[in-house]
């Protein structure tokens, strides 16, 4: 598995710290328990990661509450970090224009699938 390379402190123990046996090993139980994608509902792939709810630095390694964790396909977790990013304070905002473009496509294309 490749790691972005990355200067800041903080990632830089993040990454340290899903490398742990600690993290692999509640990694692999949350697999076990959640089985599928909580966006798309497909199986995850080894590509899946499991995402932090409680994206506090200083509660990174807090992993004792499951219930702040989620399996999350590739793609839906770049899009949950893309809508709730540092910088971006706006994903009412680019939700509602994501569901306005989607459902225009709806009436031009019909229903995708
Ligand atoms: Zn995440």
């Amino acid at each position: 598995m490749k790691y972005k390379r990355n200067h800041s402190k903080g990632q830089a123990l993040k990454t340290k710290f899903r490398r742990s046996a600690k993290w692999i090993k509640f990694r692999k139980h949350m697999k076990s328990k959640q089985k599928v994608c909580a966006v798309t509902g497909k199986p995850l792939a080894p590509t899946a990661n499991l995402h932090h709810l409680d994206m506090r630095e200083e509660n990174y390694e807090h992993i004792e509450d499951e219930s702040r964790f989620v399996f999350l396909s590739k793609t839906a977790h770049e899009m949950v970090h893309w809508l709730y990013g540092s910088g971006n304070n706006d994903w009412r905002g680019r939700l509602k224009s994501l569901w306005k473009i989607l459902y225009r496509m709806e009436s031009i294309n019909g229903s995708a699938a």
